[in-house]
């Protein structure tokens, strides 16, 4: 269930760094001025001296001497507050690297004063639970980066580990795997994000360039559970996105090859992405948003043109030698101004950690429970049996003790028993031992019965102090009187906001109705009034015509940088072709195109497994080598390889597949079949020679022209039909001589004489 709201737009807030001690020892002249009262900018352009400033109005804009928490009271609060009543929120943080983004989202650590977004914001929302009553909350917070279009979770222990995104209809795009961490105050959510912070230094090389082309992002979910009207618990989930991008400045490419290439149009891809989903947005007449073409998008889709509300930070420098970039800077915040999101509370969605976890909570003690009134009736019944004391079960005594008594009173019991057993001697000594044993297993059961409530009730003790509950200091008079100050500073804020708004509502009005009042006493007078009137109409049109200009240039620029970095793509296409056609056989580039698919989940080319066409099953993959390499390479290859131009031995570039392994031309062994005879006989031969029977009269008879039964020949010594085959052996000694004689020599088995 949700209550739908009317659409509102993204709010747009610009702010003005000062200039820093370079600048100012350069002495660069500052070409921004900023009008808090009217909400305005104006660039005025410093080589163009009769040129009028380039204005461009904001939702609230803030100077060089803004302080984070005015910012925070003014612009942040409120969408945290409605984080807190379970809509979806998110901050940007856009701007040139060096203006402030870092500082406007995490600002200055140690330093109250200095304090960003994402601090305040922590104060912000546990402050809130501990002075609310008759809720629970959960609050969980997650920080990731977004780096050449791949997701690491700054949480996570393994660093290398990139994450994917996936997709449920019901909950949307979110990040497999991503670790969220139960935190339950401000500390510790500070914690959080202090180890992110490590991790993100600690994972990069050089930190200045790796911050200013990644993206970092901060979410905190806040889960409140409250009882509503109709008697049901219900839950509100706020997701909280507070979002570092990567640095507006334009990458330059010239010049880059091959890894270096791909890289530079990874860099900002999720930042031209972001610009084109807001254009499309903008203009009505797309109907296609291309939320899928980078990472960031899909990401943060609901928080541009979906269920979130949104606020948009600017960052620019106030030097002249930034000019360039400050206009692109102010134009795309101009646009995304224009942003149109349906806030709604997310009210009992199906992934709520909170629900899940007070379902497991109430499992766990109606368990406990049950064990309890077990063992209360056991007790009851015990009292009842052995000494009849009518005392009533004491109801008002605790659980937690009245469970410590049962066992003792347990086991006391059982050691008396014990102890009586040893000493009745009444009692024959197998009996005695056999009751030991058996009082010896319930004190032993007894033990693990007590061992698993311990842990039950352990564990909802764990769960419980996930939830948070707030109401405890709420008479706090020093907290009272913080709650009436923070409240006075909003209304002073959102008087301010009235203020500005109405300023720049009467500003152009009276555009529009100064034509109507006037009225004229003389021609001379209209004239000169109609006059002075068509300059500063004129002066409006040259700005706006000044503008188009400004920004068909823009656009030219950026054609032209799209142009060359699609020249540069082609040529590089057309070297790996190249390199295919005369390299790489046919039959392999067939092989290959057979293999290659389209991950659509992944969205890249992946390559099938090299299966068997005829049987379905997997080959052996091949036996690495050395590691990342396609086969073992010589050091001096490796050395050439990377000092050398020359591209003999760049060849492991060519083709990074796995080894395809020829098919199979030979056949497993089979034993050959053997004919019965043949393996009787064979059997015969190998037994020992003791047991051997000649039949000489039947191997006589076989010398001559009868042939023998088959019986006599299988015991026949040789057992090698064969000999019949070879009556040429002349110096055979087994000519007979005379019946009975020892004719034979001794059976040697096989050994052929
Ligand atoms: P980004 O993250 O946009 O690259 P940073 O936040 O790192 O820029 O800011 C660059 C420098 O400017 C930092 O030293 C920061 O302290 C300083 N700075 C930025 N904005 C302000 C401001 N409003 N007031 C004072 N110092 C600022
Ligand atoms: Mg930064």
């Amino acid at each position: 269930m949700s209550k739908a709201k009317s659409s509102e737009s993204v709010k747009v807030v610009v702010r003005c760094r000062p200039m820093n001690d370079k600048e100012k020892a350069s002495k660069f002249e500052a070409v921004v001025s900023v009008n808090v009262k009217l909400g305005q900018i104006m660039v005025r352009n410093p080589r163009e001296a009769g040129a009028l400033p380039k204005v461009f109005t904001f939702d609230s804009v803030y100077d060089s001497s803004s302080k984070q928490i005015d910012l925070y009271d003014e612009t942040f609060r409120p969408l945290v507050d409605s984080v807190l009543l379970g809509f979806n929120g998110t901050i940007f943080a856009y701007g040139q690297t060096g203006t402030g983004k870092t500082y406007t989202m995490e600002g200055v650590r140690n330093d109250p004063e200095k304090r960003g977004v994402i601090p305040n914001s922590f104060e912000h929302i546990f402050t809130h639970i501990s002075r609310s009553q008759n809720q629970q909350y959960l609050v969980r917070a997650s920080y990731l980066e977004i780096y050449q279009e791949e997701i690491r979770d700054l949480l996570s222990k393994d660093q290398s580990h990139r994450l994917e995104l996936r997709e449920r209809p019901d909950t949307g795009v979110y990040v497999k795997d991503l670790f969220s961490y139960v935190t339950k105050s401000a500390q510790e959510i500070e914690g959080v994000m202090n180890l992110g912070n490590q991790n993100r230094s600690v994972g990069s090389t050089n930190m200045n360039e790796h911050s200013s082309r990644s993206h970092a992002i901060f979410v905190i979910t806040v889960e409140c559970s409250e009882l509503g009207v109709d008697g049901e618990n219900h839950i509100r989930v706020g997701k909280l996105n507070l979002v570092d991008l990567a640095g507006s400045e334009r990458q330059t490419k010239t010049g880059a090859q091959g890894e270096r290439l791909k890289e530079a149009t990874k860099i900002n891809l999720s930042l031209s992405a972001l610009g084109n989903v807001i254009s499309a947005l903008v203009d009505g007449r797309c109907s296609h948003i291309p939320y899928r073409d980078s990472k960031l998008t899909r990401l943060l889709q609901d928080s541009l043109g979906g269920n979130a509300r949104t606020v948009m930070v600017a960052n620019i420098g106030p030097a002249s030698y930034n000019m360039e970039e400050t206009l692109t800077t102010l134009r795309y915040a101009n646009r995304a101004k224009n942003i149109k999101n349906k806030p709604r509370i997310n009210e009992d969605p199906k992934d709520a950690l909170l629900g899940e976890l007070q379902e497991q909570i109430a499992k766990l003690k109606k368990q406990l429970e049950k064990r309890m009134g077990k063992k209360k009736r056991r007790r009851r019944r015990k009292r009842d049996g052995s000494d009849g004391d009518e005392l009533e079960d004491g109801e008002t005594e605790d659980d937690e003790s009245e469970g410590g008594d049962y066992w003792r009173e347990q086991q006391e019991k059982l050691e008396q028993e014990k102890v009586a057993i040893l000493e009745d001697h009444s009692l024959v000594a197998e009996e005695k031992e056999r009751l030991l044993r058996e009082k010896e297993k319930k004190m032993e059961d007894l033990r693990r019965e007590r061992e698993v409530g311990e842990m039950l009730a352990a564990k909802v003790k764990a769960m419980e102090s996930k939830l948070l509950v707030g109401g405890k200091n709420i008479v706090d008079h020093t907290n009272e009187q913080q709650r009436m100050l923070e409240l006075r500073r909003q209304e002073i804020a959102e008087q301010k906001r009235r203020e500005r708004e109405m300023q720049q509502q009467m500003e152009s009005r009276d555009e529009e109705t100064l034509e109507l009042k006037e009225t004229y006493s003389s021609l001379q007078q209209e004239v000169d009034i109609k006059t002075k009137k068509l300059k500063k109409l004129f002066s409006k049109l040259q700005a706006v015509k000044a503008e188009i200009q400004d920004i068909q240039e823009g656009h030219i620029k950026e054609r032209q940088e799209h142009e060359q970095t699609q020249n540069e793509l082609t040529r590089e296409l057309k070297l790996k072709h190249l390199i295919i056609e005369n390299f790489i056989p046919l039959e392999e580039k067939n092989k290959i195109l057979h293999r290659a698919f389209y991950d659509e989940e992944d969205e890249s080319w992946k390559m099938k497994a090299i299966s068997r066409t005829d049987e379905d099953h997997q080959m052996m993959s091949r036996p690495p080598s050395a590691v990342s390499y396609r086969r073992p390479l010589s050091h001096f290859a490796l050395t050439c390889q990377r000092m050398n131009s020359d591209p003999r031995y760049k060849a492991e570039n060519i083709l990074m597949v796995d080894l395809d392994l020829p098919a199979r031309t030979t056949k497993d062994y089979q034993e050959p079949v053997i004919a019965p005879q043949v393996a009787a006989a064979l059997e015969d031969a190998l037994r020992d020679e003791d047991e051997v029977q000649v039949d000489a009269s039947g191997f006589r008879s076989s010398l001559g022209a009868a042939p023998p039964a088959s019986g006599s020949l299988k015991k026949s010594k040789s057992g090698r039909p064969t000999t019949r085959k070879k009556p040429s052996t002349p110096a055979s000694p087994i000519s007979p001589r005379g019946p009975g004689s020892a004719l034979y020599p001794k059976p040697r088995g096989l050994v052929p004489k």
